[in-house]
């Protein structure tokens, strides 16, 4: 791959390099920052990993040299500004970076985009991209063997193999294939265990999250055509119980799981806005349906934030909106 070339070429020429990922990072996200991280490191790079949210709970075992940092712009302005290379993991339109696109955008700097979704938005000086590949760690992974930059090691093996465990849906989504069991069965020859990444991610959840997934299934509503299932998490939810937003991931799930249902939607009230989730099956692209409300993903799950925005004046929109994409 010829931007794999320009990408190590780059890698070889500069000094310093920041990383950062998209608002309320998942593992791919994570763990593709942190390899990426670690092959930096060991060719004597200046490198800091700067992203816009915290690292969920569920994921700071990934974290175990805690190296990543959580931005302030008192803080990391000036070092962003003094760096000779950022990069962009898991995200293709830079306003996924919320309070931190203001200094990537006034201040150039060679731009790298590493992604795997639809539709970039042309920011990048170099963007290694492919929906094709089942996660953003999935390249990292490949430009480890292209390159020859760094070895695969215990650290590497579980960020990558994270990474790819949870944008496979524990491997059962449909860009799921041959080589990506190829890959697994290589990350599983170092110290990993399947049951224990898993039980890390999935099943620590604290009891805040399972009442909040309670709520959130109280709310569960149809939509006229019966084919759109959605639900709606508000603040008042989220203080009432004391979850917050990274325990949401995965509820989105449950609108789509019943019958006839081909699109599910989760609203969710933000202190300064509202975010949807967007799932869809068959050949219906929920990415497009997220870009109508200027968000985007990937065919099958995308999303959209609106800021400064009700979502109760926008439910019913949303809902029609959708419902043209099951008719
Ligand atoms: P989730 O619903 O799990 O938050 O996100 C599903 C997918 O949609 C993710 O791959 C994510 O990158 C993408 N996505 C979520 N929110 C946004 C958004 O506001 N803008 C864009 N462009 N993509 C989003
Ligand atoms: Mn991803």
């Amino acid at each position: 791959m010829k931007e794999f070339e320009q990408f190590k070429k780059i890698i070889q020429e500069k000094k310093s390099f920041i990383l950062t990922t998209h608002v309320n990072p998942d593992a791919d996200a994570i763990g593709a920052e942190l390899a990426l991280y670690y092959l930096l490191e060991r060719n004597g790079k200046n490198v800091r990993i700067i992203n816009h949210s915290p690292t969920p709970y569920y994921l700071e075992f990934l974290d175990h040299d805690n190296v990543i940092e959580q931005y302030s712009s008192d803080k990391h302005d000036e070092v962003i500004v003094n760096s000779d290379v950022h990069i962009f993991l898991d995200l293709n339109q830079l306003n996924r970076v919320v309070k931190m696109e203001n200094v990537f955008r006034s201040n150039y700097k060679i731009k790298i985009c590493i992604d795997h979704h639809q539709d970039p938005e042309n920011f990048a000086d170099l963007l290694i991209d492919d929906i094709q590949y089942t996660s953003t760690g999935e390249i990292i992974y490949d430009f480890i063997k292209f390159s020859r930059l760094t070895a695969i090691d215990n650290k590497v093996a579980l960020c990558i193999y994270a990474a790819i465990m949870t944008d496979t849906g524990s491997f059962r989504f449909e860009r799921t294939n041959s080589k990506t069991h190829l890959i697994a069965a290589e990350l599983l020859k170092y110290d990993l265990e399947p049951r224990e990444v898993y039980n890390q991610i999935y099943e620590q959840a604290p009891i805040s999250r399972q009442k909040l997934l309670g709520r959130a299934l109280n709310t569960l509503t149809l939509s006229r055509s019966g084919k759109i299932g959605y639900m709606l998490i508000t603040q008042k939810d989220i203080k009432e119980t004391g979850a917050n937003e990274s325990d949401v991931d995965g509820f989105v799930g449950y609108c789509l799981a019943m019958k006839d249902v081909k699109i599910g939607i989760l609203f969710y009230e933000l202190p300064n806005g509202f975010k949807m989730s967007f799932r869809s099956i068959g050949n219906i692209s929920a990415s497009k349906l997220a870009s109508e409300f200027g968000g985007g993903g990937h065919f099958h799950a995308s999303g959209a934030r609106l800021y400064d925005a009700d979502y109760q004046q926008y439910i019913i929109k949303v809902i029609d909106t959708a419902e043209k994409y099951v008719a």
